[in-house]
């Protein structure tokens, strides 16, 4: 069993079916409890959403399926394995890199073409690569070490062991982008490195220097795609938590917590639950502000302003005639020097020469567009401070297009059939993310670890926390994590729940 616990008699309501909440019904049902997820969309899966239309098939959120190791113990967990549930095919190249004097570079699935690939652009850069991953490496097993175990308190932050690996996380000092410069000179290998950090939502810049780890995600783990795409991950959770005996109420909206001595009611669109336990996987701040009263939330108005979200994004979902030329399955078209903008711009303009990401889905699969046609999306950061118009979309749709045909060669403006866009609105109204962020809570150092707003809610015993906007943090697989830690939290203070009180205290904040 995934937690090695029992609380059976105890009931759990799940706020959210992001991946977070699924791991987390998972894990408590397994543990015996009676656990409802209500979800207030028609879909489970949260932000890993999926649109279909006229025979196309587009994940709408993650695309990108990296730490297959995580999934596997995920499932593991509950005796199974992935490909009970889907199968998944490792990307090569990971992506191609479009930039605007017309070069492409294919960042390769092996270590040994990788390097080859660098050395080409800068003598000496090849082994440099393997220096830069390595530590990558290093940096990425004390981090996950650090972020995914159930750290509770501040004593548990101080274990000696601890701060022993924290004193190996190298380079301590600097930036990402420091470090980025220190390995390699060529302008075009850097931007190519600092791309990853558009997974965490804030600029190189900003980002310590062992943030060199997001790059250990794709270089050395490489880049999966699940056949049908994300949505079959989703499905394969969902199958494994009805399985466990988690029932799902989907177009349930949560709109209230009320916590009566030692129980809660969740009043939610569709009628009251009274449980004993309740996790929110909705947004932190949302259900602090929206659903809990004034004097059950664990932090204030101004802890929350002083917060930094990770910006929005701008998608542009396309299902068009014909084929995608030069594209790849991951394709990033880069202006001229890129490095450091894709951060949390809190400009509030809407991007002239902007990063674009392109998924292309179709190129691997052919079961997500019509015979002849092709599935794709374009993606690109927006601040949450811009102005979310109609005039301000279909201008920026445009460049998004432009740019697709003057960095990639591949114009769709006359071939499109299908088209839908996505962005702070819709980020705000359909997953009631604050201020519109496409992740959360953006990972820079002062909002990561110890300082992520805890699983445990600070007030009010029997509330928990799970997701993007706890630890480890955002991305699909950090969120099956969360989903663990959170339920190992929730199993350890039923079966001990003095300990809890006394944890409490501890809390860093
Ligand atoms: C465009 C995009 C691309 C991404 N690409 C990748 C990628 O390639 N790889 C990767 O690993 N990660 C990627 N991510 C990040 C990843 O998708 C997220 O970090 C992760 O899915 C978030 O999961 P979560 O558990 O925090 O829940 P969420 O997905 O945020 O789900 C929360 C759920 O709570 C529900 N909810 C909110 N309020 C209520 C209420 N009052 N009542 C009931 N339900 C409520 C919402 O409707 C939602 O379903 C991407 C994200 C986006 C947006």
């Amino acid at each position: 069993m995934g937690v090695g616990m029992s609380v059976s008699e105890k009931s759990v309501v799940v706020i959210g079916g992001g991946f977070g909440g699924l791991s987390a019904s998972c894990y408590l049902a397994e543990a015996g409890a009676d656990v409802t997820l209500v979800e207030k969309n028609c879909h489970l899966g949260g932000r890993a959403n999926r649109l279909k239309e006229r025979g196309f098939k587009f994940d709408m959120g993650p695309v990108a399926y990296t730490t297959p190791d995580v999934f596997e113990d995920f499932f593991a967990d509950f005796d199974r394995s992935p490909d009970q549930f889907y199968s998944i095919e490792r990307l090569n190249p990971n992506y191609r890199v479009f930039f605007d004097d017309g070069d492409r570079i294919d960042i390769p699935s092996d270590r040994s073409s990788q390097r080859e690939t660098f050395e080409r652009l800068e003598p000496g850069a090849g082994e440099q690569l393997d220096r830069y991953l390595d530590q990558a490496a290093t940096n990425y097993e004390i981090m996950m070490d650090v972020i995914s175990s159930s750290r509770a308190g501040i004593r548990d932050w101080l274990d000696p062991r601890l701060l022993g690996q924290l004193w190996h996380l190298s380079p301590l000092r600097g930036t990402l982008k420091d470090t980025i410069e220190d390995h390699f000179t060529h302008p075009k290998l850097q931007q190519v490195l600092t791309n990853a950090t558009i997974l965490v939502g804030s600029a190189p810049s900003k980002l310590p220097g062992f943030y060199t780890f997001l790059s250990h995600l794709d270089f050395n783990e490489g880049i999966y795609y699940p056949e049908d795409g994300m949505a079959s991950v989703v499905e394969g959770v969902v199958e494994l938590a009805r399985d466990l005996g988690v029932k799902f109420e989907t177009r349930t909206a949560a709109r209230a917590i009320r916590s009566d001595s030692g129980s809660f009611t969740v009043q939610t669109s569709a009628g009251d639950h009274t449980t004993d336990i309740v996790v929110s996987n909705a947004d932190y701040e949302y259900t602090e502000s929206e659903l809990l009263s004034e004097d059950q939330r664990g932090f204030s108005r101004s802890f929350w302003r002083e917060c930094e979200y990770t910006p929005s994004m701008f998608v542009v979902y396309l299902g068009v005639e014909g084929d995608l030329g030069d594209l790849r399955h991951h394709s990033w078209l880069l202006p001229p020097d890129s490095k450091g903008s894709c951060g949390p711009s809190q400009d509030s303009i809407w991007p002239d020469d902007p990063i674009v990401y392109v998924n292309a889905p179709s190129i691997t699969d052919d079961s997500v567009a019509p015979e002849g046609h092709s599935a794709l999306y374009l993606m690109s950061t927006v601040s949450t401070e811009v102005v979310d118009s109609s005039s301000n979309r279909a201008e920026f749709r445009d460049t998004l297009l432009s740019t697709l045909d003057s960095r990639a060669g591949c114009d769709v403006r006359d071939r499109i059939v299908v088209e839908e866009h996505f962005s702070i609105s819709e980020f705000a109204e359909r997953y009631n993310s604050t201020r519109g962020s496409a992740y959360g809570l953006a990972q820079a150092l002062t909002q990561s670890g110890p300082f992520r707003p805890p699983h445990r809610s600070k007030e009010l015993p029997g509330m928990y926390f799970v997701g993007a906007n706890t630890n480890p943090g955002i991305g699909v697989a950090p969120c099956l994590l969360s989903g663990k830690i959170c339920a190992e939290k929730v199993i350890g203070d039923v079966l001990d729940p003095d300990r809890t009180s006394r944890v409490r205290k501890w809390v860093p904040f």
